[in-house]
């Protein structure tokens, strides 16, 4: 029997809905391209919608979760259903609301409409010819601290809303025809503001909206509590943030209001602890607070404590962001103290939306018994859910016991791996000197000699890195990946690609050549491979936006580098030209940030072993001659924590990394570093104390404003703001171009300026690209000619 004042419920905040095979994915394309109906579409999201929540239920949730599923984005799902597309679209009543919505997902028109993809690769959006004028996507970026991307919602003051979409509605009702407990789920309204944009009218706040926003969000609560559904949950990660106090202060009375409608409410929180706004969450009138315990476990206690007992507690104590296997024992013994605190209210829950790991295990053939039993993906975090709950429950059952037990066996052979432990590096990481992270003398020194060294013109000419990845060369790298190509011929390939690429940048006249990357297939995941401590899955997607999806390496162990990974591939380069070949590699803030990182070390210390890897591969390159060398950065930014009062602690560690790997090099060897965004104003110090050489950033979409704020920092050493939008097809004129140096060279010493694109042609073709780059070159040399 059920202790009634141990019943435990179970829910998850969200699943992923891309399918375990990525049927979404497929599907949408090919509705994109006319293969596929709406109607067959609307099939496809309907069998995953079932198959997801019959996985719930299955696995024992006390509710299925409706509403989380989204055909692009859950956050323009919501402007469709608030009514608040844009005005700007210009949409008219006989165009169907799917057709509407992909057309903000993904502008319209014969342009370029280019956003970020925010994993480094770059791509153009697909038009739809409507006949209708051009309009841009909505601008595209991350959701908090994940990779996961929204669509952000455009506010003006003349924004209205109007319930205006019954997809909620119809998913609900069918959760509930197939006989499931459902919870819907649901974007609060304070997120939802905070997370658009406003655009138009100078000062307009777009938390004025609130008043006009909050009468809709109460007709769709009352049409879910007309549905019956059993709860909804209403999403704030924003109380994570640090949040002005307008801000703050709008959380009470917007949720009295919704409270109204009469429908449990259970407030979720997640990614962040929620600190000043702790006691704020707990009084707030709702039914449940959900709070993440993966990331904010000390706060669990003083939670407890403060929620009022008539409250629903949901402890989100599964990670669903990361794919390790949860230590239940230890789960159980931070649960043990608020359990009776919270007789019959406690949930037990993931920490988030499990939306940003994998599906399931299930379909891993070749990660090794072994570490796949250090793993869970989403659906194995469902199971883990119903142990819990059992355990809580004290129902020691067979079934629970065997899990338990299997739990922590494979915990214990985790912790005492040898392939998880290498007693090398733990001993080099000790060993590693304070100074370890600095250049042998100060930036002026070394200026001077690499100057001596290479005798560049002034305004050097260079490129980020790769040059574009044709099909001849993803063809081959296949037919080489199934087996059907051998290494010898692979390399023969991969060869004569550079051989191309360094004859194209000569017949250019760049003057820093690259040898074009035409050997990887990802910045990341080249570097993982070949590294140990690094393991890949086969089917370990996620979403990252819309229909892209990324398969993170997953860092289990320490991180070391049996060989060089690029030194042959450069050298080969370098022998084709006089000119310097600069050497390419990730950066170790990179490759962490874009990875699935262990647990069971702080992220500070992976971030160093990995850093240490670099540092090899940068001293190895320099030992082969290679006298420039770049280490991509492009993930720093994104790794900021969502707290201020964190930025400081991650920054010096981060910083820290990335000069480790950069530092083990002579003077004259110059170091650059690529970071695709220049949104850095609020960071330049550290980006400064970096100290790579050369900074190439991401300028030319921003008509170099981005660069003022290196103007007035007086950014010390040498930068190279792009001049050229990669993301798009579009050739810029060297007059353009020549007008954006003109603009840097306002504020940035003339001495001290590069020319070089925004970022990797690797999306690119070579007819526009050559073109572009001459119109590079001339421009260059046109400075040449002014300063
Ligand atoms: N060197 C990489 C390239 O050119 C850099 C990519 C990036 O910044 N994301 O493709
Ligand atoms: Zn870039």
């Amino acid at each position: 029997m059920t202790n009634t004042n141990k019943a435990i419920h179970t829910h998850i905040p969200g699943f992923p809905r891309i399918g375990a095979q990525r049927e979404l994915k497929f599907a949408l394309e090919k509705n994109w391209r006319g293969e596929l109906s709406d109607a067959e579409l609307e099939t496809v999201g309907r069998e995953l919608r079932a198959r997801h929540w019959a996985l719930q239920r299955d696995a024992g949730l006390d509710f299925v979760t409706a509403g989380d599923f989204a055909f692009y984005d859950q956050v323009a799902n919501h402007i469709q259903l608030l009514g608040c597309e844009p005005a700007r679209y210009g949409f008219s009543a006989e165009q169907s609301q799917l057709d509407r919505y992909f057309t903000m997902a993904r502008g319209r028109s014969g342009d370029a409409a280019p956003a970020e993809c925010g994993h480094g690769c770059t791509h153009d959006h697909a038009h739809g010819a409507t006949g209708l004028h051009a309009a841009a996507a909505l601008e595209m970026t991350k959701w908090f601290d994940t990779n996961y991307h929204y669509l952000v919602p455009e506010f003006t003051p003349e924004t209205s809303f109007a319930l205006s979409c019954e997809r909620l509605f119809e998913e609900v009702a069918e959760a509930q025809a197939l006989g499931h407990a459902v919870k819907a789920a649901l974007i609060g309204p304070l997120t939802f503001l905070w997370l658009g944009k406003a655009r138009g009218a100078e000062g307009f706040d777009r938390l004025s909206l609130l008043d006009k926003l909050l009468p809709i969000y109460s007709q769709v609560l009352e049409r879910l509590k007309a549905q019956g559904v059993q709860w909804v949950q209403i999403d704030e990660p924003i109380l994570g943030l640090d949040l002005p106090s307008a801000w703050r202060n709008a959380f009470e009375n917007t949720y009295w209001q919704l409270n109204q409608a009469g429908v449990p409410l259970l407030l979720a929180t997640y990614f962040s602890p929620l600190e000043e706004n702790l006691s704020l969450a707990c009084r707030l009138p709702v039914g449940g607070l959900h709070v993440d315990g993966i990331r904010a476990p000390h706060e669990l206690t003083s939670i407890a404590d403060w929620l009022p007992v008539h409250k629903v507690l949901s402890v989100g104590i599964v990670d669903g962001r990361n794919i390790w296997r949860t230590d239940l024992d230890a789960a159980l013994a931070i649960l043990a103290p608020i359990v009776d605190k919270r007789a019959g209210k406690l949930w037990l829950s993931s920490s988030c939306s499990l939306l940003h790991v994998p599906f399931t295990l299930a379909a891993e053939t070749a990660l090794g018994n072994e570490i796949r039993s250090w793993l869970a993906f989403a659906t194995e975090k469902l199971d883990e859910l119903y142990v819990l709950k059992r355990a809580v429950q004290g129902e020691y059952d067979a079934g629970t016991t065997e899990a338990l037990a299997v739990s922590r066996a494979a915990i214990a052979s985790r912790r005492a791996s040898p392939r998880v432990h290498q007693d090398a590096v733990r001993t080099r990481l000790q060993a590693l000197p304070d100074d370890a992270d600095q250049r042998r003398s100060g930036f002026a020194q070394r200026q001077a000699e690499q100057r001596a060294r290479f005798k560049l013109p002034s305004f050097p000419t260079t490129t980020i890195g790769s040059f574009p990845q044709t099909q001849a060369i993803r063809s081959a790298r296949a037919s080489f990946k199934r087996g059907e190509l051998s290494v010898a011929e692979y390399e023969t390939r991969m060869r004569e690609e550079i051989a191309y690429a360094v004859q194209q940048q000569e017949a250019l006249g760049l003057d820093v050549l690259v040898h074009g990357e035409a050997e990887r297939n990802d910045m990341v995941e080249y570097f993982g491979e070949q590294l140990d401590g690094f393991v890949f899955t086969q089917l370990g997607w996620v979403q990252s936006y819309g229909s892209r999806c990324v398969k993170p390496p997953i860092i289990y162990g320490d991180v070391s580098r049996p060989k060089a990974m690029t030194v042959d591939w450069t050298v080969h380069a370098q022998s084709l030209t006089g000119k310097p070949m600069k050497g390419m590699l990730t950066g170790p803030i990179t490759i962490l940030q874009w990875s699935f990182v262990r647990d069971d070390q702080p992220r500070a210390r992976t971030a160093l072993q990995i850093a240490l890897a670099i540092r090899d591969e940068v001293a190895d390159l320099e030992q082969a001659g290679i006298g420039i060398i770049q280490i991509d950065e492009p993930a720093v930014r994104e790794g900021l924590p969502l707290r201020r009062s964190r930025w400081d602690e991650y920054l010096n560690w981060a910083t820290r990394a990335f000069r480790v790997s950069a530092s083990a090099v002579a003077d004259g060897t110059q170091i650059h570093t690529h970071m695709c965004y220049a949104e850095f104003n609020d960071i330049l110090p550290q980006i400064a104390a970096m100290d790579a050489d050369v900074i190439t950033i991401e300028t030319s979409r921003s008509d170099m404003e981005l660069l003022n704020g290196f103007g007035q920092f007086r950014y010390p050493n040498e930068i190279g703001p792009g001049v050229y939008d990669i993301h798009s097809p579009r050739v810029p004129a060297q007059a353009e171009m020549v007008r954006l140096l003109q603009k840097a060279s306002a504020v940035i010493p003339p001495a001290n300026l590069w020319v070089n694109p925004d970022c990797g042609l690797k999306t690119r073709g070579w007819a526009e690209t050559e073109t572009a780059l001459r119109n590079m070159v001339a421009a260059a040399k046109q400075l040449r000619a002014i300063y």
